[in-house]
């Protein structure tokens, strides 16, 4: 091969692609938009994971870093985003093997082969990859592995899939999901009217959290919009619940909602924004309205497969993975921690060599783990090595206690798509002092914020 393989992202799965190259010897590039390595997962740095260290590092990087001065972190630690960056990802990217060959500043607008548009057959499988960047510039590849995750492409507002009217005029008074309401982005939601939109774990953590700035700024007030009628799947099977953190946070939002403190709007499927006179926003529903300042988008997540759609992809129609994936991730059958092992063999498309790893793989399942997508990159770089041997020796270790089968995740009323989650260890853990508000998002995973009194968390929803 004479052109590189091109890994698109450097969030924890695309590194992690990385250092199965660089240890098989084969030329890679990294291109990650981002100014900084993991620059999603940046954005959530405040939030603590539910995974302790233990299944947050994968074995080639580890390799990689044991040959540097790293220092391995307590395994049985949860870190934040923030730690998983400071003490993993960027030492990762600064390893010599990977350092000069991740760029950053480097987005990704397009994916095709030379000379081939999709409907090309005759040679296609010979021909390079032509990877254009959004400054034009372009770069071609022997093969492409499309770490690029879905955490820029939220879902919309409104309740029937596609935008609410007037949705994109007010995108200023939009956050997306897990602001950090109490610290970094606490101005914003200060004595503030807020809205947040979902019914899953990130909507549950937001809202607690403004229920803590409620308490503590006058003039605060809380709306939590969701489409259902029956918010017993968010609030979970409280004390009954086979996750106790992901039971204590359900029994905490109702009690907030009960107390008051938030005012919940059911059946409420947003079908248009618009801005009123006086600078705020409307939220309408039929001949219902609520106005805020602030709308807290916590609807959950999709894949961006516009850049690759010159590719030949054979999706699953309904969550948008491969379809080979799909009855193997459903979050109506499957928890994380149920998710059988798979690798290049679930995640091939019709287009040879392209391959798609990491949050991005599982479509709009809420169901992905770090140690999952770890394992779908050692897999897919070893075929792309010849080693198919390993390549098909596909083993995954999650946690025997991440069972928490369908509950939150997007849905807010039994006719909506079950939400798995997924975790190390359904008990609740007792976070350091100073730490401890449970969490997590809407996708899945209940995590703990820092800087918070209590304790908490595993899980997800
Ligand atoms: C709040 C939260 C908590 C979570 N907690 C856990 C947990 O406890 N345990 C667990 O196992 N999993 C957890 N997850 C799920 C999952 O592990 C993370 O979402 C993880 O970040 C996914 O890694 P990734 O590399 O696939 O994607 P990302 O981390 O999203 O990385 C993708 C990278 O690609 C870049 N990129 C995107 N588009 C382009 C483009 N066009 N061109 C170039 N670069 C691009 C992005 O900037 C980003 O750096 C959590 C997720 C969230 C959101």
């Amino acid at each position: 091969m004479t052109e590189p393989v091109v890994v698109i992202g450097a969030g924890p799965v695309g590194l992690a692609a990385a250092a199965h190259l660089a240890e098989r010897g084969l030329e890679f590039l990294v291109l990650e938009s981002g100014p900084s390595v993991a620059a999603a997962i940046d954005e959530w740095r405040h939030v603590k994971l539910f995974s302790p260290w233990r299944y947050d590092i994968d074995g080639a990087a580890r390799r990689l870093l044991e040959q540097t001065d790293w220092i391995e972190p307590d395994l049985d630690v949860l870190p934040t985003g923030g730690d998983l960056i400071d003490f993993y990802l960027a030492p990762l990217a600064k390893a010599p093997q990977l350092g000069d060959r991740i760029r950053y500043g480097a987005q990704v607008a397009a994916v095709t082969r030379v000379g081939f548009d999709r409907v090309r057959t005759a040679g296609r499988a010979e021909a390079p990859f032509l990877v254009r960047l959004a400054d034009g510039e372009e770069v071609l590849a022997s093969a492409v592995i499309d770490a690029a995750g879905t955490w820029r492409r939220p879902n919309v507002l409104g309740g029937s899939g596609i935008p609410a009217r007037g949705e994109a005029d007010v995108t200023d008074a939009i956050s997306a999901a897990l602001p950090d309401v109490l610290v970094r982005d606490r101005e914003r939601f200060a004595g503030r009217r807020t809205a947040v939109v979902g019914a899953g774990h990130s909507a549950a953590t937001t809202l607690l959290e403004l229920g803590e700035l409620a308490a503590q700024e006058p003039g605060t007030e809380v709306f939590w919009v969701v489409r259902g009628a029956d918010q017993a799947r968010t609030y979970g099977g409280g004390a009954g619940d086979e996750l106790p953190a992901r039971g204590a946070l359900g029994m905490r939002l109702q009690k907030l909602v009960q107390s008051g403190h938030v005012e919940l709007v059911s059946s409420f499927r947003i079908e248009a924004v618009a801005r009123t006179a006086d600078g705020r926003v409307e939220l309408a529903a039929g001949d219902r309205t609520v106005v805020v300042d602030t709308v807290v988008n916590s609807t959950g997540f999709r894949p961006d497969h516009d850049m690759v759609g010159e590719l030949r992809l054979d999706l699953d129609p309904i969550l948008g993975s491969t379809r080979a994936l799909a009855p193997l991730i459903d979050p109506n059958q499957h928890s994380c921690g149920t998710v059988p092992p798979h690798g290049v063999d679930e995640l091939e498309h019709p287009e040879p060599g392209y391959y798609a790893v990491g949050a991005k793989s599982y479509g709009r399942a809420p169901t992905f783990l770090l140690a999952t997508g770890y394992e779908q990159a050692r897999s897919v770089v070893a075929a792309l090595a010849g080693d198919w041997e390993a390549a098909r020796d596909v083993q995954l270790n999650l946690p025997e206690t991440g069972v928490c089968s369908s509950n939150l995740a997007y849905g807010d009323s039994t006719d909506e798509a079950a939400g798995g989650c997924c975790g190390p260890a359904p008990q609740a853990v007792e976070a350091p002092a100073g730490r401890g508000l449970a969490t997590g998002i809407s996708g899945g995973l209940l995590t703990v914020v820092e800087a918070r009194p209590t304790t908490q968390s595993s899980c997800c929803g």
